[in-house]
């Protein structure tokens, strides 16, 4: 069956058609600037070059209905009417303690989300948005929703609890919450049927790295600690994030800068992470570039790039008290093999030997270790929107 995928931010929405049968995407784009002047769409299928057309999209109902006009549309178009598509899968970031699992939309599980709203601002609310654009212009669709955070509930407390006053966990929900739950469930799930072992007896670590980049301990199926916190800016250095820092920082900063407390975050948001310290990018391709040229400063952010995702996985292999498979997916993990053989080198205490032929590979599953190698390394390619599209069939079975 035909199942839409939607991915809502607060002036986008990312979309993807798959067929749930074959696993094809049938058509996939992106309305940009909704709500703001200049918006347009980008669609690419089978049948029709990628392509961007300028539409006026006040709100999210106009973009559902340029996504479907363009869906449906004879010339670009690959299905002839919407009743085709039998649903549709929302990516939603924070479903809170409510979620566990995915769930299909109702006026019940809006309003959970809604109350996960203080905990995502920037994107529980978009995806509100879309899901209501789903149910106003496709009356009759059933509706999915995914959370980046359901896969993590799994943790337990030691794992989830904050040292702080614990009252902020009682009264707040303040806790480790953890994200790219759909892929870290994905790709565990899919190396675990690579190696042919039971998932449910699998001792894996799985290194997101992309844009934004977590870590997570998958321990017979279940994620038991993950390197992102209540927010996604914890854990390892990213492309813009800081990762984990000394907290007693920001009064520093705020104290000689004068700064307030908004201003700091947005700076640990957006211009940290190998970007702040490199001063060349977030984006490792240029980063890799600037090593070959001899930038230093680059080559030290690269050093402590790894050295924090180095730091996590020996976090993991201790809490997990061992490890059978450590896998790397996300941008930078399915493309960037000096990352990789970084990382690799410095773990050769676990019996780690990486084939350094088979790591020059770049984007497609592939084992990185050798044989003989006590602990197996592989790079899987993430797939959300499969996952997502998996999920939403699962459910409404
Ligand atoms: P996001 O978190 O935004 O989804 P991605 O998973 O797309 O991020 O990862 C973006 C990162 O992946 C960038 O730093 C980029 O350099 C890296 N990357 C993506 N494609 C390639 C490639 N073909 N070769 C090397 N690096 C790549």
């Amino acid at each position: 069956m035909e199942v839409l995928v939607i991915n809502c931010g607060s002036s986008s929405l990312k979309f993807q058609l798959i067929n749930s049968d074959s696993e094809k995407v049938l058509a996939k784009g992106l309305c940009e600037r909704i709500g703001i002047d200049g918006s347009s769409i980008t669609y690419q299928s089978d049948n029709c070059p990628k392509f961007t057309k300028g539409i006026d999209m006040p709100t999210h109902n106009e973009a559902i209905s340029a996504v479907i006009g363009a869906l449906t549309d004879k010339d670009t178009g690959v299905i002839s009417d919407m009743d085709e598509v039998k649903a549709v899968g929302h990516r939603v970031v924070h479903g809170g303690e409510f979620f566990k699992e995915s769930a299909v939309v109702t006026e019940d599980v809006i309003e959970k989300i809604k109350q996960c709203n203080y905990l995502a601002p920037l994107h529980n609310p978009a995806n509100i948005i879309g899901i209501k654009a789903c149910m106003k212009i496709m009356k009759n669709t059933p509706n999915v929703v995914v959370f980046d955070t359901a896969f993590h509930q799994t943790m337990p407390e030691e794992a989830y609890l904050y040292a702080i006053p614990r009252k902020y966990y009682d009264e707040n929900k303040i806790r480790r919450y953890g994200f790219h739950g759909t892929s870290h469930s994905f790709v565990s799930k899919r190396v675990a049927e690579i190696m042919d072992k039971p998932y449910d007896k699998l001792k894996t670590i799985v290194c997101h790295l992309g844009n934004g980049a977590s870590i997570c301990a998958v321990e017979n199926g279940k994620s038991v600690d993950t390197s992102m916190g209540l927010t996604p800016l914890a854990g390892v250095m990213m492309g813009t994030r800081s990762g984990d820092i000394d907290p007693g920082i920001i009064e520093v900063i705020a104290k000689n800068e004068g700064k307030d407390i908004s201003e700091i975050t947005n700076m640990l948001n957006k211009k940290s992470g190998i970007a702040g310290l490199s001063e060349v990018s977030s984006d490792f391709r240029d980063i890799t570039k600037a090593i070959e040229e001899g930038n230093e400063k680059a080559k030290v952010a690269l050093q402590a790039y790894v050295r924090t995702v180095v730091r996590f996985i020996g976090a993991y292999v201790a809490v997990m008290n061992g490890v059978d498979d450590i896998v790397f997916t996300a941008g930078v993990g399915e493309n960037n093999s000096l990352v990789r053989e970084a990382v690799c080198n410095s773990l050769g205490y676990l019996g780690i030997k990486l084939d350094t032929e088979a790591n020059k590979k770049r984007g497609e599953e592939v084992m990185i270790s050798t044989p003989d190698s006590k602990v197996k390394v592989y790079v899987v390619p993430t797939n959300e929107e499969l996952a997502i599209a998996r999920e939403t069939v699962n459910l409404l079975k």
